[in-house]
């Protein structure tokens, strides 16, 4: 029997996963069940995912560097990639503003609805963190970033997810200093990072193996924490906008990925699915990067020097569905709460800042909204309506996550694509199964 493609397994968990849950929330003890015994699961699958993404980077981005051999074309490659990622975002965000500004959702909106989400969210613990993160953020200075990028102690930058920039700060470092030293004096460390590499894309596929398991569990896990159905239903015209955008950018990055890259648009979406997947059950796309890269790599053809450069710096800087998000949301809040702030120069400004907050965004859960107070906060929205404005939103905002997750994450990805097929470096694909050596060894 042919064996069931990994994305079929994984959405089986999915599917099972929500029903589940949704059994579980008609028992009165099912919420704690799910939370004693079965979200643990996720939350392993999860950590296992971040365990490795920092040798995984190292590995793969200082092999992907010295492999270049040649530093004008690392300098190009960093120029074209950052480039291109301006423009997706761009475009992510005049996406989300050309359809809140047609369909305008916060219209419809009752005085009722704002009351009673007012009421029920915003003296929630997390709009408050969510506030409180922001105003540490707005604080620093605007270079703060670049300071930040820059890690004092390589040890501290690996032992800490939060610093993926500094460790790919210092992977680049070191990858461009071998290329300095001359091929055959760089010859024993790239061959230590060449299997390095080769050994965490093995455990890629290990940990792959327990997906559609961890996808039950953390889909079930939403589900039972997920807030009441009734005030869902009451944002759905804003939630339907957001999603609507991003199936603009699905089809947009569709187009690229057959025109540019000349490749079939449903095959590239059938190799990347399980990345997806993962990006829509975690919510992070930093959880999904090494999936993203094994996938790019391995099974659509993305040479390794293109993907271990591109994806990463991807992940942590390129994020157009949060920043389609975003905008919407902006726009969403002043329709409801303060429509004589929408002028035409706030609108850019929500442009700008948008577009520097999903740069400043970290991969992962909930992270846009954090920026989102930033973007309000620069179009001199009223600090006393902050809360209300994020209380509006609080409830969709999960599976809002789950969705422009998954669009970061085909973002990067379709990237890494067009800046291989600029370098003429997408080959063919050579996927590799976890058992491939199994009878050598067993
Ligand atoms: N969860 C998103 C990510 O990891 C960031 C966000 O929009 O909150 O890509």
């Amino acid at each position: 029997m042919k064996k069931l493609a990994l994305h079929w397994k994984i959405m089986i968990g999915m599917i099972l996963g929500v029903l589940f849950g949704l059994l579980m929330t008609s028992f009165p003890q099912g919420k704690e069940l799910v939370k004693d015994w079965i979200e643990p699961f996720g939350t392993i699958f999860v950590k296992m995912l971040k365990l490795i993404a920092v040798p995984l980077i190292l590995a793969s981005l200082i092999k992907g560097i010295s492999d270049l051999r040649n530093i004008s074309k690392f300098k190009s490659m960093g120029i074209r990639t950052i480039a291109i990622y301006m423009v997706t975002t761009t475009l992510a965000i005049g996406v989300g503003l050309g359809l809140v500004n047609t369909f305008k959702p916060g219209e419809g909106i009752s005085q009722e609805t704002v009351l009673q989400l007012k009421e029920t969210y915003s003296s929630d613990v997390g709009i408050q963190k969510k506030i409180t993160e922001a105003v540490k953020q707005k604080e620093a200075s605007p270079l703060q970033f670049l300071v930040d990028m820059v890690p004092d102690n390589a040890i501290n930058a690996m032992g800490n997810n939060k610093l993926m920039l500094q460790v790919i700060f210092f992977a680049m470092l070191m990858g461009i200093s071998l290329i300095l030293i001359g091929e055959k004096r760089a010859e024993p460390l790239k061959k230590f990072f060449d299997s390095l590499n080769e050994v965490v894309l093995k455990m890629v596929d290990l940990i792959m193996l327990t997906a559609p398991y961890a996808v039950f569990a953390l889909l079930a896990t939403v589900i039972v924490t997920a807030d009441d159905p009734v005030i869902l239903v009451k944002l759905l015209h804003y939630a339907a906008v957001v999603v609507m955008g991003l199936l603009i950018m699905i089809i947009f990055y569709m187009l690229a990925i057959a025109f540019i890259v000349k490749k079939n648009p449903f095959w590239v979406m059938r190799q990347l699915a399980p990345a997806q997947l993962l990006a829509f059950s975690t919510s992070s796309s930093a959880a999904a990067l090494p999936v993203t890269m094994e996938r790019v790599e391995e099974h659509i053809g993305v040479d390794g020097e293109v993907a271990s450069f591109v994806l990463p710096i991807g992940a942590t800087i390129n994020m157009d569905g949060t920043s389609l998000y975003q905008a919407v949301a902006a726009v969403f809040i002043l329709q409801v709460l303060w429509p004589e702030g929408l002028y035409f120069q706030n609108q850019l400004t929500i442009v700008l800042t948008a577009l520097l907050a999903s740069i400043g965004a970290a991969a992962v859960p909930g992270a846009g909204m954090v920026m989102l107070v930033i973007v309000l906060d620069s179009i001199g929205f009223p600090s006393d309506l902050l809360p209300i404005g994020l209380a509006l939103i609080f409830a969709v905002d999960r599976p809002l996550d789950m969705m422009r997750t998954t669009i970061n994450v085909t973002s990067d990805a379709t990237v890494s694509m067009l800046v291989a097929k600029s370098f003429n470096k997408l080959s063919k694909p050579h996927s590799k199964e976890w058992d491939d050596h199994y009878d050598a060894v067993k």
